[in-house]
């Protein structure tokens, strides 16, 4: 309850909040992480989907759209939970400058972030991209085409190899978004980890840039991370609670101040 306070009182003193987020704030909407046991990830090893497998071998392409047409339903129907809405309304507030997120299911756009203000360091499912021609491709329009029986989508406008807009295994990290994630994350005053154990890079250096430039560092995360000694705050705990409580807490404050003053 005291690290509740003081996450509150840090994000009131703060002007601009990056929010940085990981797998375990999607795990509490009901997608399960590709590193714990359970569901589709039992009959697919992720480890046979490097990017560079993928440009190599047509069986290693077909088991990857096999793979990820038994993982779109989850994503597609998966809702925002307490903790996405609490980032919205740092939004609303005018608190937040941009969620980084590593994950993939375009929840916070869903909660209500708008598009510009999210970073998507590993990319979106939303999309499939020709890695020819470049052109882009809604999901929904490919899912329906794996689920006519194509086994290996190519490119309607040049008949190259396609792949989800998400970054693999091996594959490069895309250049516009990291240099935002790591320009934004130098800017802030206020860096908050909600659901990663900062073990992936260079997904993982933010929250240090961030430190290095000033900023507060708090984290939100389950299990303890390699970061929590430079940590101002640190909370192991669940991310929906506790992102709820802590915004309850900054709107009661925020009312308290207004009346205050008049
Ligand atoms: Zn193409």
């Amino acid at each position: 309850m005291d690290k509740i306070n003081a996450i509150s009182d840090v994000i009131l003193q703060s002007k601009r909040v990056v929010v940085f987020t990981g797998a375990g704030i999607s795990t509490e909407s009901g997608i399960s992480d590709f590193r714990s046991p359970g569901g589709i990830w039992d009959r697919f090893d992720p480890n046979e989907f490097t990017y560079q497998k993928f440009l190599s071998s047509p069986e290693s392409r077909e088991k990857y759209w096999e793979f990820s047409k038994a993982l779109w339903p989850a994503i597609v129907d998966a809702e925002p939970n307490q903790g996405h809405y609490a980032i919205a309304e740092l939004y609303h507030m005018g608190k937040l400058d941009c969620v980084i997120t590593q994950n993939i299911d375009s929840l916070h756009q869903k909660s209500g972030v708008p598009e510009e203000r999210v970073i998507e360091l590993h990319g979106t499912l939303k999309w499939v991209i020709c890695l020819n021609c470049g052109q882009r491709y809604p999901r929904e329009q490919i899912q329906s085409r794996l689920e006519s029986g194509e086994k290996i989508p190519l490119c309607e406008a040049c008949g190259g190899i396609m792949k989800p807009a998400t970054i693999s295994f091996g594959q490069p990290m895309p250049e516009r978004e990291t240099r935002e994630a790591e320009s934004r994350s130098a800017a802030c005053d206020l860096f908050l980890v909600a659901g990663s154990s900062l073990v992936v890079y260079p997904a993982a250096q933010m929250p240090l840039i961030a430190k290095d430039n000033g900023a507060k560092l708090v984290i939100i995360n389950l299990t303890s991370t390699p970061h929590d000694h430079y940590t101002d705050i640190v909370i192991n705990e669940k991310i929906g609670q506790v992102l709820s409580q802590v915004v309850e807490q900054v709107k009661a404050k925020l009312r308290d101040e207004t009346l205050a003053s008049h």
